[in-house]
């Protein structure tokens, strides 16, 4: 095919606020298919340890559901996802007027800047949290308050310290990515206390599956008593629908409302709200999940110390640990086949960050990296 030569329009991106030609583009991890044709290599040599998708795969159920809902992809979704709202509300006791689905959980994040933000507003957030979240606030000419963390963990009392009487959204992960640093529960609630009641808070909670029991808080059952929160959640990763892109918040029923206005009115596809459905009720998947990601952390860590390497203890199924030469390490970890994330964009140049895979990637990527310190 024939392609055109594009002149450069340098007059038409000025016509783009100076805020969003400012804008950083998310880098992803690294993709199987991008790695196999840049190094010749054959995809199924290649392990992806870079965007802590879940190592089993699919769940069955969701997989069923998916192959079903097929059969009725020339009808538009539903656009108020009545179903998999009815099975969120009844597994975590909220009202169905109190929760938006997004495509991922991402899309909420953005939705919750969509609704509360403007140019002259701000948002806070952590050193080293979650990229999405100046993402977000960029996008809509907000101004960020980026915080410096406490031994790379949200440091509450100096975001408290922050907030301007301009601040109206508090952005905070829990775990945090890619740190894996997890607030405690007494912490948080306290912290929800003391944030002025004009300042939402969203509290994005994408790994928190992966919390044993006795750590979790029940976060939403603190939405009764702070109608300003906003708890975020996803299908991408203890569920393994990463690829599906679904998430969902759970708020007020009037701050739902205010983000479900903002959203595209079809904005979760037919295929995913039917497998993100039926993966909610796939308690199995879930728990053999939450168990390959305890045991692969505990081998991994094992194995980073072995090679005398420090990581930071994570709570999430993903670990980030300090190298000398980061990025020539991640190139070379790269030429053996094995995709880890590197987190310079974060603030962290000297760390990398790898996910916890099946038993046997976490062996192969600790072998590699042996291999990658040595040059
Ligand atoms: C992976 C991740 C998400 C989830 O993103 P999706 O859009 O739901 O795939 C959200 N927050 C954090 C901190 C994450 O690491």
């Amino acid at each position: 095919m024939k392609t055109t030569a594009i002149n450069r329009a340098p007059d038409i991106c000025d016509l783009a606020p100076a805020y969003i030609r400012s804008i950083a583009p998310y880098q992803p991890g690294k993709p199987i298919t991008e790695l196999a044709r840049e190094l010749n290599l054959d995809p199924d040599s290649i392990i992806k340890l870079a965007s802590n998708e879940n190592p089993l795969g699919v769940s069955p159920l969701a997989m069923q559901a998916m192959q079903a809902a097929l059969a009725d992809i020339a009808r538009y979704p539903d656009g108020n996802g009545f179903e998999l709202k009815q099975a969120l509300a009844r597994r975590y006791g909220v009202d169905m007027a109190q929760i938006v689905l997004g495509n991922g959980s991402n899309d909420v994040l953005e939705l919750a800047a969509r609704a509360f933000l403007t140019p002259v507003l701000d948002a806070v957030y952590s050193q080293h949290a979650f990229a999405v979240y100046p993402l977000v606030t960029q996008a809509i000419g907000a101004a960020g308050i980026e915080v410096p963390a406490r031994e790379f963990a949200h440091d509450l009392k100096a975001m408290l310290a922050a907030v301007t009487p301009r601040t109206r959204i508090i952005f905070l992960a829990n775990p945090n990515n890619p740190t894996g640093t997890l607030i405690p529960g007494a912490e948080l609630h306290a912290f929800l206390r003391a944030v002025p009641p004009n300042i939402i808070v969203v509290l994005d909670e994408a790994y928190n599956e992966y919390i044993p029991d006795a750590l979790k808080s029940d976060t939403v059952a603190w939405l009764a008593e702070f109608p300003n929160l906003i708890v975020t959640r996803t299908f991408s990763k203890a569920y393994g629908l990463a690829g599906l892109r679904v998430g969902y918040a759970f708020a007020h029923p009037d701050v739902a409302d205010l983000m479900n206005r903002v959203r595209q009115p079809f904005n979760v596809n037919s295929i995913s709200l039917a497998a993100a459905a039926a993966g909610l009720g796939d308690h199995d998947f879930v728990r053999r999940s939450f168990e390959l990601n305890q045991t692969g952390m505990r081998s991994v860590t094992a194995g980073l110390t072995r090679l005398g390497l420090a990581f930071i203890p994570s709570s999430g199924n993903f670990v980030s640990f300090k190298v000398k030469d980061a990025a020539g390490v991640f190139q070379r970890l790269l030429k053996r086949g094995v995709i880890v994330r590197p987190i310079a964009g974060y603030g962290m140049p000297d760390y990398l960050r790898v996910s916890i895979g099946l038993e046997s990637e976490n062996a192969r990527f600790l072998e590699a990296l042996g291999q990658s310190l040595a040059a």
